[in-house]
């Protein structure tokens, strides 16, 4: 039976036949209103057909760099690729009214990893659309299917790439004289495979080419998910044209970018790592395999600034009078999910005085044809590479921008700007070479979901960082920095594999700071002792709170690449435990389950990918934190960074599995210092167990000794102490003495105390005013609204309330907490709060917390 696939269910599909053929660059070309809140114009999308990725698969270590250039250097009459999966077959099943084909066994080319193998479960995606269409045209037409949802799609059409002034030169024909589809296929394929050398030639070309005029009109068909193109008489991917324009718009309730307004109260746009990623902004190819390159000119009111993932730091154009256009471009292929963009009307950040370091870092390092040379042999496709370019490598900071509403200037100038170099040139310490080559910041509208979100090219912060010192600022900055290296430039092959991306981030996190802050060893070790005394509290919170098969860590059903750009959920950000289990008897997910199967056309499905609750769970994070930690205990922090520099080396720009990382890890200790570490006794106790990994809970038992969490315990004792003391002596509460507290001491304070059963008003206040805490960082501010709601501290209701408003990035805990209190003072404040904040609510928390509140 026909399964109606509906965007409020869980499970989202991947519908784009990526093993047919391959996206190898876009050209957006829009214009951004927001009037009508529309974005619209035309994309035009370069193809290459043929599964050659998926001989990659696995380890990736083959380069491919020869294979694709002979295969397209011009024979003709030949096809320049002969696809090795028979799209005949595909086009035979598609009338049979079977989108998902099911080769059992077959083109398992991963062969190590497990999730490979299912393939009888694969995503159930069936359409009898496609039989009725192709009945009436000719069935055995190839499908072009791109993942696409909301889009108005006026128009498609080949693009005549022949009639390029200058094009033949790319041929080796002198003159095009007979102009036929194979010709125009052959300019394509010869286009998408120029060497890295020539990659601003290339982009020109895709550039004039877009503008080229159309050759005919595509049959398109849309339905929920998807875009489907046919030519009639193209029956294999092979005779489908090569580059085809798309004319669309977007629709205002559109999920994959959200229209709002900024701080300062002026209309903005961006992408906020939504669960559809950018199918509602254009359509494409969104599964990780399709890395794509990308260019965009987008245009809009003169007054807004239009930010992207782009590796030039665009100026706009002026145009017509009052409007401006503004052009990107990326030449490291990458999913088309990681694809961002926001626009409005930001105002650029730049420190009080001009310090001279920063100067240093603006020379552009680009990549230019001229220093352009081989340092050593990368394992990725062809493109520029910065870890073949010697200036590049040895780039400590980046060139980078901030952007955020001109009332947060303030704030930007005393806390982000300062930091900024700093956690470049920490990283680049740590791990050398930037994948990227240069850096936009932008300070996001409040209602963004998360502390803060990477892509490529650019990192959104909230607002909620700028708050207290600069110690949750920095932390963020540094994790969202390492997502450069982990989660863009090495991205998980597997969609359930995100901790891949976000247990390194958070392990990096650590490491990043300590050296921007300049601590000595003792120093750097006591405040990651702490972190993990933290992150340790939260996973048996975590591991005591959901059930067993959430948390497995490899098959978890959290896929980061779902999301544009890297989410990270602030590690602080609990889920309301109570509300998760009552809404997951309602997912009657099958045990064992597994997600991110892959047919053969190259469909799929995420399971849960539009759950809104999947974003709470954190089991991942901390996990792969700890396991990451662990091996680095293990084997020393100078061995361990030593091998994960190697590491970035080999894989940057690839797509990984954990054995990928696990196998070169092992392979490069010694022998003697393996200490019993087997790829498969960490599956078995990190990746594939649920509940806390044995040799994490053996360490922890053995009691991590950590001076600063000591100095909390004593603190925490005196403030019990103090709770207990009856009120007649009062006088006494000032001869008490505490010590100062660094932040993520304070937040263990706070956690302690949270535990205890009682603490009066008058603790509660002494204790605010000890630590001001409500001029403390968001983290902070967190726990004491915690314990306000938990002490039913009245006094301080109006705490829970801006934090409820101005910390959107963390705030759908405490709306929990409220409700469950059955308070109905607390119930008004969480009523009233939402009421307040449910229209420029991120849709996915608007959803939980309107389900808690009603
Ligand atoms: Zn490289």
């Amino acid at each position: 039976m026909d399964t109606k696939l509906d965007p409020s269910r869980d499970d989202l599909p991947l519908m784009a036949n990526t093993s047919h053929i391959l996206v190898k660059h876009y050209v957006l070309d829009l214009d951004v209103d927001f009037e009508s809140q529309i974005i619209e114009g035309t994309i035009v999308l370069f193809f290459e057909s043929g599964n050659r990725f998926q001989k990659q698969s696995g380890s990736t270590k083959e380069p491919c760099r020869s294979e694709s250039n002979e295969a397209c250097r011009f024979r003709m009459p030949e096809p320049c690729h002969s696809p090795v999966t028979d799209t005949r077959t595909f086009s035979s099943k598609t009338r049979s009214n079977d989108f998902t084909i099911c080769g059992k066994g077959e083109k398992d080319t991963s062969g190590k990893d497990g999730n490979h193998d299912n393939w009888e479960q694969a995503s159930g995606i069936s359409s009898s659309k496609y039989c009725c269409d192709t009945g009436n045209h000719g069935s055995e037409d190839f499908l072009l299917v791109l993942d696409c949802c909301d889009l108005s799609v006026l128009k498609v059409e080949e693009v005549d790439v022949a009639a390029v002034p200058g094009i033949e030169k790319l041929t080796r024909s002198p003159k095009l004289t007979v102009v036929s589809e194979e010709l125009r296929n052959q300019i394509v394929c010869e286009l998408v495979t120029l060497p890295a050398d020539r990659w601003r030639e290339q982009l020109d070309y895709y550039a004039r080419c877009s503008q080229a005029p159309g050759c005919g009109e595509l049959l398109f068909d849309t339905d929920t998910w998807s875009l489907q193109i046919r030519k009639t008489g193209a029956q294999t991917a092979t005779d489908f044209p090569h580059a085809i324009r798309i004319r669309y718009s977007t629709k205002p309730q559109g999920r994959s970018v959200t229209w709002t307004s900024d701080q300062s109260g002026r209309p903005c746009v961006y992408t906020m790592g939504s669960p559809i990623n950018n199918r509602a902004l254009f359509p494409c190819q969104e599964p990780p395999v399709a890395m794509s390159t990308w260019q965009a000119t987008v245009r809009a009111a003169a007054s807004f600034v239009v930010l992207m993932s782009g590796e030039n730091s665009a100026k706009p154009t002026q145009l017509r009078e009052g409007c401006s256009s503004w052009h990107y471009y990326v030449t490291m292929p990458m999913p088309a999910s990681t694809f961002t963009i926001a626009v409005g009307s930001w105002t650029e950040m730049k420190p009080e005085t001009c310090s001279s370091n920063d100067l240093a870092a603006e020379r552009s390092l680009s990549p230019s044809e001229a220093d352009f040379r081989y340092v050593g042999i990368c394992g990725h496709m062809e493109y520029p590479c910065r870890f073949q370019n010697p200036s590049a490598t040895t780039q400590e900071i980046i060139p980078h921008r901030v952007f955020a509403p001109v009332c947060l200037k303030a704030a930007c100038q005393e806390t982000l700007l300062q930091l900024v170099p700093p956690c470049l040139s920490a990283a680049h310490r740590v791990l050398g070479t930037h994948p990227f080559s240069r850096l936009d910041i932008l300070i996001v509208p409040g209602n963004f979901p998360s502390l803060g979100m990477a892509s490529p090219h650019i990192i959104f912060l909230s607002q909620s960082v700028l708050t207290g010192n600069s110690h949750l600022c920095g932390t963020r900055l540094c994790h969202e920095i390492a997502h450069a290296w982990f989660g863009l430039a090495i991205g998980a092959r597997d969609w359930t594999e995100e901790w891949l991306s976000e247990g390194f981030a958070t392990h990096l996190e650590d490491v990043f700071w300590a050296k921007a802050q300049q601590l000595d060893p003792h120093e750097a070790q006591e405040q990651q002792e702490l972190k993990a005394c933290l992150r340790w509290c939260r996973l048996q919170d975590e591991v005591r709170n959901s059930p067993e098969e959430m948390q497995v860590l490899r098959n978890l059903l959290v896929p980061c690449l779902v999301s544009a750009g890297i989410m990270y959920w602030n590690i602080q950000q609990r889920l309301n435990q109570r509300f998760w289990l009552g809404s997951l008897n309602t997912l009657q997910r099958p045990n064992k389950e597994k997600t991110g199967h892959v047919s053969d056309s190259g469909s799929s499905v995420v399971k849960h990918g539009l759950n809104p609750e999947k974003v709470f769970m954190q089991v991942h994070y901390l996990k792969g934190y700890f396991l990451l930690r662990f091996l680095a205990q293990r084997l020393g922090d100078d061995t361990y960074f030593a091998f994960l520099r190697k590491f970035v080396h080999t894989f940057h720009g690839q797509l990984i599995l954990s054995q990928d990382f696990l196998q070169m890890l092992l392979e490069n200790i010694p022998e003697e210092k393996r200490l019993e570490l087997s790829v498969e006794n960490i599956f078995r106790d990190w990746l594939e167990s649920s509940g806390i990994p044995q040799p994490l809970q053996r360490e922890r038992q053995a009691g991590a000794e950590c001076g600063l969490a000591r100095q909390v315990s004593v603190e925490v004792e005196k403030w019990i102490r103090m709770n207990r003391r009856p009120r007649k002596r009062k006088r006494r509460e000032t001869e008490q003495v505490f010590e100062k507290l660094l932040p993520d001491q304070l937040v263990l304070l706070l956690e302690h105390l949270l535990e205890q059963k009682t603490l009066n008003p008058r603790t509660l206040q002494s204790l605010e005013r000890a630590y001001r805490l409500t001029q403390q960082d968001a983290e902070v501010r967190h726990r004491w609204c915690e314990l306000i709601i938990k002490h039913k501290y009245t006094k301080a209701y109006k705490d829970v309330e801006r934090f409820l408003q101005e910390d959107q990035a963390m705030g759908i805990y405490l709306y929990g907490e409220l409700m469950v209190s059955e308070d109905s003072r607390q119930q008004q404040v969480a009523r009233r709060c939402f009421e307040l904040t449910k229209e420029q609510m991120d849709r996915s928390s608007a959803q939980v917390v309107a389900e808690m509140l009603f």
